[in-house]
């Protein structure tokens, strides 16, 4: 018989894997698969030696491996390139602020959107990642951090891939990371990033969890958007801006409108007066993010001076705004850029 790998499944699931055993057994083996970082029966202690051997005649427990572990000089940010049964690999990275440790998650194996500014999508999408396969990303640092006392404290799914064409995969994940049997993350210490896909918006609003919005906006007019983000063209800049209105005043929760600096493209005051125009009103902040050079692409880095006109344009004109701290540049923190160059 075929073992099957049982990584992944609710606790419903597994009590029905497990019959004829009580369900209090898929209860301790949920809380060593997803709570103390086990893979092997071998290990599930109070479990008899017998149910042990039983259990792994039929079953395993899979997690990605890891293939490379890069850590900044800073000693802050870690990424990881890890490897799922098929051989395809994503990047995972934790980054530890000084509110915790932050990690961000891939949900698909490259990316079909193709934004001009991003390695993840040079060589296109090759799939969907499943709900177990992003789990896996989340437990592999859970056990990485184990022993020292720290934890993974919140979760941006905002590595490669565009989340919400994966929607139900990633919202499975979602419900299963937030079980008390698994790391119980509440969904307000999740952001969910997105290119802009306005139906899987609307869809994300009914289901009424409440995590952060994300929207990658990166221009502030349709012609310079439909430049940089071919999405552009399928769901245009007032669809995407009235979407992430409707997201807000349904969840009460502040959408955020990623603006990636690309100098000389997008980085000008006139762009900063179009973009608080087009904000304004709207239950928003803006994260400026000073683009990190790819090898593949043209753009290049906004000049330090522009950015902080840039930035004190919105400040000024009452946008919230934040630029983002670079982190990890010495590890090819941009999306993509790990898997690209290995
Ligand atoms: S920025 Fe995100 S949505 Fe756009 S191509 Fe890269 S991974 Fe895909």
């Amino acid at each position: 018989m075929e073992r099957k790998n049982i990584f992944g499944l609710t606790l419903d699931e597994l009590e029905t894997e497990l019959l004829p055993l009580p369900k209090f057994r898929a209860k301790q083996v949920a809380a060593w698969i997803y709570q103390r970082g086990v893979t092997s029966f071998d290990e599930m202690s109070d479990l008899s030696k017998n149910l042990r051997g039983e259990l792994a005649e039929k079953f395993f427990v899979q997690l990605p491996q890891l293939v490379k572990q890069l850590d900044s000089a800073d000693g802050l940010t870690t990424k990881f390139l890890l490897k799922f049964s098929d051989d395809t690999a994503v990047e995972t990275v934790l980054m530890r602020h000084d509110y915790g440790n932050s990690i961000c998650i891939s949900t698909q194996v490259g990316c079909a959107m193709g934004c001009k500014f991003c390695a993840s999508t040079l060589k296109g999408l090759d799939r969907n990642l499943t709900a177990a396969e992003m789990l896996g990303e989340i437990i592999f640092i859970q056990n990485f951090l184990r022993g020292t006392n720290e934890k993974v404290d919140t979760l941006v799914i905002m590595g490669t891939g565009e989340p919400l064409v994966n929607f139900d995969n990633v919202i499975k994940m979602l419900r299963l990371l937030h079980e008390p049997y698994t790391l119980g993350l509440s969904y307000r210490k999740v952001t969910i990033s997105t290119c802009g896909i306005v139906p899987a918006i609307k869809q994300l609003i009914e289901e009424k969890i409440p995590v952060t919005l994300s929207i990658s906006l990166h221009a502030p007019t349709n012609k310079l958007r439909s430049e940089i983000m071919p999405i552009n063209s399928a769901f245009s800049l007032n669809e995407v801006l009235k979407a992430g209105n409707d997201y807000a005043n349904s969840t009460g929760r502040r959408v955020t409108y990623e603006y990636i600096l690309l100098g000389g493209v997008n980085d000008t005051e006139e762009h900063a007066r179009q973009l608080a125009k087009i904000l304004d009103g709207q239950l928003a902040s803006v994260n400026l993010i000073p683009v990190n050079p790819v090898d593949e692409r043209n753009f290049k880095p906004p000049t330090h001076n522009a950015t902080q006109k840039f930035f004190h344009f919105l400040a000024t004109h009452g946008i919230n705004v934040t630029i983002r701290k670079e982190m990890g540049a010495d590890v090819n923190a941009a999306c993509g850029q790990l898997r690209a160059n290995s």
